[in-house]
């Protein structure tokens, strides 16, 4: 099996020997009432007890591992999106939407026996503009008599409705066969592997100490070069040990063979920058702190923030800096680094090794708010208390309302908005200033949506 080994020797395959690959998101979408718990319950083999009705307590997005002939995915059950604290009511669509975005494939419960209703319409035209995959699960086809109320769903041009009766099994294991086919062995939407050392990225625009960095810190002797079979196989991570613990260094090959020094070189810096930060969870961006803060940097960071990693920055050279200088370079990160007020930072020097070592707290503290979650109700309490003490300003004698929120991911984290009206950018600024102040979130981006309901 070459495919295995070569995993294998990318350290790729986890404790069972298998990818560790994302796994595919699937999630399951559908008005209240249609099945989706029973039918999530149904593929899990009722492993978990997915309900959990508490009245008037939101449930919290669910997603779980689950298995159909030895393929693994993640299943994520939308059913708890229903209602918030305050009983109000978040359209199927809306539901859809945000689950849409999550997911490598969706499965669309329609309750066979009631029919489409306008709702279910109003998703269909949904999951068409999506283009992605769509399995029409035609649920409560308990019998015989009913698989003609199922090929009545054929009219919705989802292509075939599967039957199936969540609740007593019939025609789950054919739905499940019909998913595999349209769903890819490696999430798309999750483009970051779980499990196994984390993957870090070091860049920066050329001459900050990139290479230099990487040789203080894998020490030359004790880098694990992944070479796989001998090849020279492009781009190479390194697996370096760092307080203790193993980390992947990822793309370091394009670090150690100093791409700058030939033509076209900011054109090759930005494309690594690109390829790294497809593969790491976490980004070290060096800057020379000895001089002058430049375009590059700015753009760099903003690499990062765009592709949604975890961020650090570590000031560079700061051996070569005087008094002097770190005045100037003061008022230039405040100048030109605005954006980024909640990286963490470190003053460090590859050379001389200063503070390299607090390096690894940086990185820890980014990892773990990129990976914070928020409960729903949390969520909506704090954002219930911010909006009555500042209410969006009155436009047009109308005053747009936040009336909702839902964290809909993580890695990094990103939140939903449901608003009764347009929010303004300098009020959605101010919605992000206070999570962040509340929250945290030191090290990470952050992405806010927000939906405007008619
Ligand atoms: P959800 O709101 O979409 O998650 O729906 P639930 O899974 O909570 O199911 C709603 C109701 O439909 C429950 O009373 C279920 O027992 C019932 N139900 C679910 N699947 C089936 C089915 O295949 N056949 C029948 N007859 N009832 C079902
Ligand atoms: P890269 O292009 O980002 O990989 O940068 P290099 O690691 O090749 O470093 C560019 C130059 O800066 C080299 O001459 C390094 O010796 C020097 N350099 C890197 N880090 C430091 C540092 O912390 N202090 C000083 N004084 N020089 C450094």
């Amino acid at each position: 099996d070459e495919d295995r080994a070569l995993l294998d020797a990318e350290g790729l395959l986890d404790e069972d020997g298998q990818p560790m690959a994302p796994a595919p998101v699937v999630a399951v979408v559908g008005r209240p009432n249609v099945g989706k718990s029973t039918f999530v319950n149904r593929i899990l083999g009722r492993r978990e007890a997915v309900v959990e009705d508490v009245p008037g307590v939101t449930r919290d997005r669910v997603a779980y591992d689950a298995e159909w002939t030895g393929h693994r995915f993640t299943l994520v059950d939308t059913g708890g999106w229903a209602v918030d604290a305050t009983g109000i009511h978040l359209r199927v669509a809306e539901q859809a939407e945000i689950a849409v975005e999550l997911a490598d494939a969706v499965m669309f419960v329609v309750d066979a026996t009631v029919g489409a209703t306008d709702d279910d319409e109003a998703v269909v035209r949904l999951l068409r503009r999506s283009g992605k995959p769509v399995v029409l699960v035609a649920n409560k086809v308990d019998d015989q008599r009913t698989e003609a109320d199922a090929a009545a769903l054929w009219n919705l041009g989802l292509g075939q409705p599967w039957a199936v009766s969540a609740l007593h099994g019939r025609g789950s294991g054919d739905v499940l066969d019909a998913l595999l086919e349209v769903l890819p062995d490696v999430s798309q939407v999750t483009a970051y592997q779980r499990g196994g050392p984390r993957r870090v990225a070091l860049l920066g625009r050329p001459n900050v100490g990139k290479s230099s960095m990487l040789n203080k810190l894998t020490g030359t002797d004790r880098v694990v070069v992944d070479d796989v079979a001998g090849t020279t196989r492009d781009p190479v991570d390194e697996v370096v040990e760092l307080a203790g613990r193993t980390w992947r260094f990822v793309d370091t090959a394009g670090i150690r063979r100093r791409v700058h020094q030939t033509r076209g070189a900011d054109f090759y810096a930005s494309l690594r920058t690109q390829t790294a930060l497809e593969k790491a969870e976490v980004a070290v961006v060096l800057v020379d702190a000895s001089d002058r803060i430049a375009e590059q940097d700015v753009r760099v960071i903003q690499q990062v923030i765009d592709a949604g990693r975890a961020l650090v920055i570590a000031y560079n050279k700061w051996d070569l800096t005087d008094e002097e200088r770190r005045h100037f370079l003061e008022r230039e990160i405040e100048r030109d680094l605005v954006q980024v007020p909640w990286a963490p930072r470190v003053n460090v020097s590859a050379r001389t090794g200063r503070h390299l070592e607090r390096l690894v707290p940086a990185i820890d503290r980014a990892l773990e708010s990129w990976e914070t979650r928020i409960s729903t109700g949390r969520l909506n309490a704090f954002l219930g208390e911010i909006v009555a003490a500042h209410p969006h300003p009155v436009r047009g004698g109308k005053q747009p309302r936040i009336l909702f929120a839902t964290q809909a991911g993580t890695r990094p984290p990103r939140f939903v908005l449901f608003a009764s009206g347009f929010i303004e950018a300098g009020y959605r600024r101010f919605v992000e200033r206070r999570l962040r102040e509340e929250f945290g979130f030191e090290g990470t981006p952050i992405e806010i949506s927000v939906r405007v309901r008619e």
